[in-house]
């Protein structure tokens, strides 16, 4: 048996990272920067409105007040979006919306709500200093400057900042593709009627949903029956699209392994089957198809999802230049003594309690109680030379991201 390490090794090598690449805003979120970004133009791009209201020389209006207002002629009417910029008279007004550019000669904008509104001549109440309520060319961002650093992982805002400077694309470490195939003659979509001996397929969507979770992308979800044709015609479908495969079961030791007898038992086309000292998730695969990396996680879903979390999340996320690519880890006091399998690294379910620093144990250990892992906030890492986990132990755990 190999050991936990050892394959974590061995699925990091297998997956390797995409050079740098220019990549549209809308599929940069969540990426890592590749390059600087340096503004091409200043933010604002020129001296605009911040306020809905009038175009005024500051000079013209420093006597008015409620009593005696100061009332100008409105020469234009400015909305935002108009592309000839209009010179303002001394003595005059213009109307001018929130955005819109401010005219040449106009020193200050008078909010409509201090006016009388009106757009042939406006009636001024109060007076505004020079510069009140512009928002000047390149206050936010003046051109060349460098915004954005290679490394930082994209954001909401980031996509933003740089969609406002007119970039149509960033130069990322690209995301991963990763097909995502289920295996199995007894599964069924759910929503579908289920007829009896059949479950229904749960793998691929919370399989799918791991990897985006990961930062990387799905190219497919397909489900094969336990039948070599079946799934090689899959393989076929979508490999060359994908960056890695990942399968769910068909790999364990009994008849019918789809994913076994597709590419033998012996490690010669590609794929070798190892036995992995863990649980859950002893039965694992790894290699190859016509040059695209597969991992072969067995069937039961807390086994896959588990798998995924070991060996798949942080080589996806260290192939993408991501930061943590291991889940975060801490050591929790256990709150029962726990049984662990000899020579077998055990990732119990777990819920951490963080106001008291304790650590439970949730659920049974068998790989088929998908129940508690879909609720449960960490996982239990126990040693493998370890049968017994007495209560009071300092235990590592992983942080899966839902802990509070
Ligand atoms: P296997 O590894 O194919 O022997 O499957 C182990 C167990 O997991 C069996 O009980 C399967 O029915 C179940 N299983 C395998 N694949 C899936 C799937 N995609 N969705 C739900 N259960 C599955
Ligand atoms: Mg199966």
């Amino acid at each position: 048996m190999r050991s936990v390490e050892q394959h974590q090794r061995a699925v990091a090598e297998l997956i390797t990272a995409h050079a740098p690449a220019a990549t549209p805003l809308t599929d940069a979120h969540g990426l890592v920067l590749a390059r600087d970004v340096t503004a091409p133009v200043p933010l604002p791009v020129f001296d605009n409105s911040a306020m809905d209201g009038y175009a005024v020389r500051a000079q013209d209006v420093v006597s008015a007040t409620t009593e005696r207002p100061v009332t100008l002629p409105v020469a234009d009417d400015i909305p935002a979006g108009r592309t000839d910029i209009p010179t303002l008279k001394p003595g005059t007004a213009h109307r001018i919306m929130t955005g819109a550019p401010l005219p040449v000669g106009a020193t200050a904008v008078v909010p409509v709500e201090d006016t009388d509104g009106r757009t042939d001549t406006v009636s001024i109440r109060v007076p505004a200093a020079a510069g009140r309520h512009i928002r000047h060319a390149g206050e936010d961002v003046p051109a060349g400057t460098t915004v954005l650093r290679a490394g930082q992982v994209i954001t909401p805002a980031m996509l933003g900042l740089a969609a406002a400077l007119g970039l149509a694309e960033l130069t990322v470490i690209p995301r991963q593709r990763v097909l995502v195939i289920s295996t199995g003659s007894e599964l069924v979509p759910p929503g579908a009627p289920l007829r009896p001996g059949q479950i229904y397929e749960s793998n691929s969507v919370m399989l799918a949903a791991a990897v985006r979770d990961a930062g990387a992308a799905v190219v497919a979800t397909p489900t094969a029956g336990d039948d070599v044709a079946q799934f090689a015609a899959v393989l076929d479908r979508y490999a060359a699209d994908a960056d890695l495969i990942i399968t769910s079961g068909g790999v364990s030791a009994g008849a019918y392994e789809v994913v076994k007898d597709t590419f033998g038992r012996s490690g010669d086309r590609g794929v070798e089957f190892v036995k992995v000292a863990m649980q859950p998730g002893m039965p694992q695969g790894i290699g190859q198809v016509a040059g695209t990396p597969i991992v072969t996680l067995p069937g039961n879903p807390v086994s896959a999802l588990v798998s995924f979390e070991v060996f798949i999340r942080p080589a996806l996320r260290r192939a993408m230049g991501l930061p943590d690519p291991q889940r975060p880890r801490r050591t929790a006091t256990l709150t029962e003594t726990l049984s662990s399998p000899r020579g077998k690294r055990q990732f119990r379910r777990g819920l951490f309690d963080p106001a008291t620093g304790t650590v439970s144990g949730y659920g049974p250990p068998g790989s088929h109680h998908l129940r508690y892992l879909a609720t449960a906030n960490c996982l239990l890492d126990i040693p493998e030379d370890v049968l017994e986990v007495p209560a009071g132990t300092q235990l590592q755990i992983w942080d899966l991201g839902s802990v509070r």
